[in-house]
């Protein structure tokens, strides 16, 4: 236990540094008998736990909270400092150039709506049916792509797609993806949409939580995240990337901090600033706050030792799922293409409700089912036939700082037992 925070643990060493402790890591949970086990959380795509840096970021700053940009006295200006140290963090997190745009929104899908919000007129979208729902929905007529067979099609077709378009046109893809944590080709898109003159947009929602993200490197236009699954509590998320379309686009939304001048309500003046034309009201100052904590405690730890001991816990449980019989594993691109800590899978004689509810209820192991929001593509893996609303789909297993050997020793001895009743 760290012992500054209850139910935080400093966890495995990674490289001779202890990872950020993460808080509920202690937690037990009933099953079936009344019985309480340890939890083991295989939900992390879903929603992170917190680490207990966030949580030492917003008790440090509520005793002395007051409104940004406002006003004169000395909370506020604290404040306001702190709101922009806040910025400045997540914009190195993410390391966007200098004249990038950070604006903090609710999550990911609030940072893709506020990008379809900017496009300027005539603005083609191109976009993979893989994508969750968050990239795939707010462009109600965008170019829609075929799942690639292979990496290298992805950017075929996007070349093709892109080469057709005449104006400004964007293409939007994940970094990594929310079904089978397989990684997308991202600097390869952004090489293809930038020769045909167009704009790319990264869901990055999670590649964050498991890789360094690097815009300038990249050479992305723009990404977008979400805290709640980089550690940090509900609430905020950010999209990051080139200032001209946010600064000439109408606020996301009316209202104060995004207007400079109001002589009169029907005709006001809109501030010139990206951010704040598009963070009107008082922003979530809290859990800016909290995201950026998540942010720095892992880039202190270090992106190498993190991905090495995702990758061990990751060969582990992938191991152990081959050993079940009737489990079947779902990829776009095969089992030996890379991946973040996401597993999705089927179990023969079981639907994907009656899993996660049996592993929940009889043995303390959280994981999700359903079709992720992301449909198309799990109908595309699956087929019609698996995918009823309600309790089709597949399992997913998805894993992060919290997660122990022994969690997935549980969850593969689990799902052995069930295979052998059916
Ligand atoms: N994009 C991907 C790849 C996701 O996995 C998710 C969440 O599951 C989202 C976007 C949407 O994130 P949020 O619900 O935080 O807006």
């Amino acid at each position: 236990r760290s012992g500054a925070q209850p139910g935080a643990r400093p966890g495995v060493p990674a490289g001779g540094r202890a990872l950020p402790a993460v808080l509920g890591a202690d937690l037990e949970v009933p099953v079936r008998g009344g019985r309480l086990v340890p939890y083991a959380n295989f939900d992390y795509a879903a929603s992170a736990p917190c680490l207990a840096a966030a949580q030492e970021a917003v008790a440090a700053a509520l005793p002395a909270y007051s409104s940004v940009h406002r006003g004169a006295g000395y909370a506020s200006q604290l404040t306001t400092a702190r709101y922009e140290q806040a910025r400045h963090t997540v914009r190195a997190f993410a390391g966007a150039r200098p004249g990038d745009a950070v604006v903090f929104t609710r999550n990911t899908t609030d940072a893709t709506n506020l990008l379809a919000r900017c496009l300027p007129e005539g603005t083609t979208v191109v976009v993979f049916d893989t994508e969750h729902h968050a990239s795939l929905l707010p462009w109600p007529r965008a170019v829609r792509l075929a799942p690639p067979a292979f990496p290298g099609e992805a950017v075929r077709a996007a070349d093709d797609a892109l080469a057709g378009i005449e104006g400004p046109a964007l293409l939007v893809v994940t970094a990594a993806s929310n079904v089978t944590g397989e990684l997308w080709p991202i600097a390869a898109l952004a090489h293809i949409a930038h020769r045909h003159g167009a704009r790319i947009l990264v869901d990055a929602a999670q590649l964050a939580p498991h890789r360094g993200l690097n815009l300038a490197a990249l050479d992305l236009d723009y990404v977008a995240f979400s805290g709640h699954k980089l550690y940090a509590p509900f609430g905020a998320g950010a999209l990051i990337g080139r200032p001209d379309w946010l600064a000439a686009a109408e606020p996301y939304l009316r209202g104060g901090g995004a207007s400079r001048d109001v002589a009169e309500a029907d005709a006001p003046q809109w501030s010139e600033d990206p951010e704040q034309r598009h963070e009107a009201g008082t922003p979530n100052v809290l859990g800016a706050i909290a995201l950026a904590a998540a942010c720095e405690a892992l880039s202190a730890t270090g992106w190498t030792p993190l991905v090495r001991r995702e990758e061990r816990l990751l060969a582990r449980l992938r191991a152990g799922l081959a050993s079940v019989p009737g489990l079947r594993e779902l990829s776009l691109w095969g089992p030996d293409h890379p991946r973040v800590g996401i597993v999705s899978f089927t179990l023969a004689g079981w639907t994907a409700r009656e899993v996660a509810e049996a592993l929940s209820a009889e043995y303390g192991i959280g994981v999700r089912d359903g079709r992720f929001c992301a449909h198309p593509f799990v109908r595309h893996l699956l087929g019609d036939g698996d995918c009823a609303s309600g309790t089709g789909g597949a399992v997913r297993a998805s894993i992060g700082l919290g997660t122990t050997e022994e969690h997935v020793d549980r969850l593969t001895a689990a799902l052995r037992e069930l295979a052998g009743r059916r």
